[in-house]
């Protein structure tokens, strides 16, 4: 993939791109410290949108299945997704970077990309601060 044709996105870019993506919330388990689930005094994740793993870890509704889907995904893939619970998603989702320090997108996005066969994305993000700088 020929990276000096990657088309360059902002913030507002970013956020239009993974709405109309959504694979990462069909490809990987997203597991977290049970306490996360609002199952416990200080959690935010709905504890009906969650499956107990283990003693210690919970998961994602459907994100633990041979063809993951988070039950909180809403939408078609590949066309126009949303978060249902965007503002009390987990960690995992909260931390995962769409982009590397380097303004390179994420290995795992077109990986997630290609078990769906959809097309990779050849795509960099625009730091603005490295841009005010030079
Ligand atoms: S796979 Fe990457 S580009 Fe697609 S929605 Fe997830 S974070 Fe966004
Ligand atoms: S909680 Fe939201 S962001 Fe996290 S995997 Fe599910 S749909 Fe995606």
């Amino acid at each position: 993939m020929d990276s000096d044709q990657a088309i360059v996105l902002d913030t507002a870019g970013v956020e239009e791109l993974c709405q109309s993506c959504g694979v990462c919330c069909s490809t990987f388990r997203v597991s977290f410290y049970w306490a996360e689930t609002t199952a416990a005094e200080d959690g935010f994740v709905p504890v009906e949108m969650t499956e107990q793993m283990n003693l210690y870890r919970a998961c994602m509704k459907g994100t633990s299945s041979h063809t993951p889907r988070c039950a909180a995904l809403s939408g078609n893939l590949g066309e126009r997704v949303s978060c249902t619970i965007y503002e009390n998603r987990p960690s995992p989702c909260r931390e995962y970077n769409v982009f590397l320090e380097d303004g390179s997108l994420n290995p795992r996005c077109n990986q997630a990309r290609a078990k769906h066969g959809f097309e990779p994305l050849n795509v960099r993000y625009l730091n603005e601060s490295k841009k005010e700088s030079n």
